[in-house]
């Protein structure tokens, strides 16, 4: 049963000090979270995944230790599902946010559910969800690929990412002022690796029809993958315009917050690669039905990593629609079992739960005042 809930924000350095998108530029990733005490030994983690913002931080905080907390004292932790629905069909809080603040909140409390469930049960929450070994995930890097990076860095990077550490998939930013400099940069790349690389580019939502029609054709020259968040987040009408003009096929979700949301673009073909994120979309299981609308749809999922893929492992081993995952560092060696890759594939995690135990030493070290 559930006895109390603690907040927590730890702000933890990205590599190099400083990365940068076409949109945003940050020192640190923000872990806005939540820790569920119960009337056993076991404790739940969770949190969402920010831009180390330490004033939004707390309103995520605040909403959960407000709104959500008083919601879950006194409930059992068998079935996750039926206390997800209690906090997001809760009408206080979906007359004033359906988006944001709320549902990132309740991310970061859905998480600490599956946590408590799988470690009641002494297996790793893949096993929790029905997944069974054998299955692959491969995981593709973004940390080498900012935009702040001279294309000299870009290549080293994603020579010691493939050569060095066994990675055959890597993500690179674009939307440079100038666009020839992102063409120039995904020559380069495409050039010094030949066609042993895959390359995934991402725009993170800065790019216009018509302004950059002329570069989004270009992408097919070099094999891109695809193209992530080419256009403005919420604009489903111009990403069905764009799906018609260009051959790569266009990949985003990583800022939509609700299934509703997924399912106007699936259902009006305005996305290819689906990518949802367990840390903004109300949790894993808002997130797992959303993989299972895109798998009904014959549409892959490849989830966006809030969570520097630390739980979404989890439900990428478990769910059908899931063979590629995205990476980064960061925050990795925060907790009690990091993630493991071993020639551009994820290892299983063994230990019971969700991943999310975060050591102590980590929480003092990075930990900011709630
Ligand atoms: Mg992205």
């Amino acid at each position: 049963m559930i006895t109390s809930l603690e907040t927590f924000i730890l702000h933890v350095p990205v590599t190099r000090n400083r990365i940068a998108d076409s949109t945003h530029s940050i020192t640190h990733w923000g872990m806005p979270g939540v820790k569920i005490m119960t009337d056993s030994e076991h404790v739940g983690y969770g949190f969402t995944g920010t831009h180390a913002h330490l004033d939004s931080d707390r309103l995520i905080t605040d909403c959960i230790s407000n709104c959500y907390a008083e919601l879950l004292i006194g409930e059992e932790i068998d079935d996750p599902r039926k206390l997800w629905k209690k906090l997001a069909h809760n009408p206080p809080l979906q007359w004033v946010g359906r988006a944001g603040i709320t549902t990132m909140a309740l991310a970061a409390v859905d998480i600490p559910l599956w946590d408590l469930k799988s470690k009641y049960r002494e297996e790793p929450l893949w096993q929790t969800l029905g997944g069974v070994s054998g299955k692959k995930v491969e995981a593709y890097n973004t940390d080498g690929g900012w935009l702040n990076f001279s294309q000299d860095m870009l290549v080293d990077d994603v020579k010691r990412l493939t050569q060095e550490e066994g990675y055959k998939s890597i993500k690179m930013k674009v939307g440079k002022p100038d666009p020839n400099e992102d063409i120039a940069r995904i020559e380069a790349v495409r050039k010094a690796f030949g066609e042993n690389v895959r390359i995934m580019t991402d725009a993170n939502g800065r790019w216009r029809i018509p302004q950059n029609i002329e570069t989004l054709s270009y992408l097919k020259d070099y094999d891109v993958t695809w193209i992530e968040e080419p256009l403005w987040h919420d604009d489903v009408a111009g990403h069905c315009r764009l799906a018609e003009i260009i051959e790569t096929p266009i990949a985003l979700g990583e800022m939509l917050y609700s299934f509703a949301h997924f399912n106007e673009f699936i259902s009006s073909c305005g996305v290819k690669y689906v990518q949802p994120d367990a840390t903004r979309l109300g949790g894993i299981t808002e997130a797992l039905d959303v993989c299972d609308l895109a798998y009904e749809h014959e549409l892959p999922v490849t989830p966006h990593a809030g969570d520097m893929a630390q739980t979404q492992i989890h439900m990428s081993i478990a769910h059908q629609s899931i063979e590629l995952l995205e990476f980064i560092p960061w925050i990795t060696h925060c907790f009690e079992e990091p993630l493991k890759i071993n020639s551009g594939y994820f290892e299983y995690p063994q230990m019971p739960g969700a991943g999310t135990t975060i050591k102590n030493e980590c929480m003092q070290e990075f930990g900011r005042k709630v």
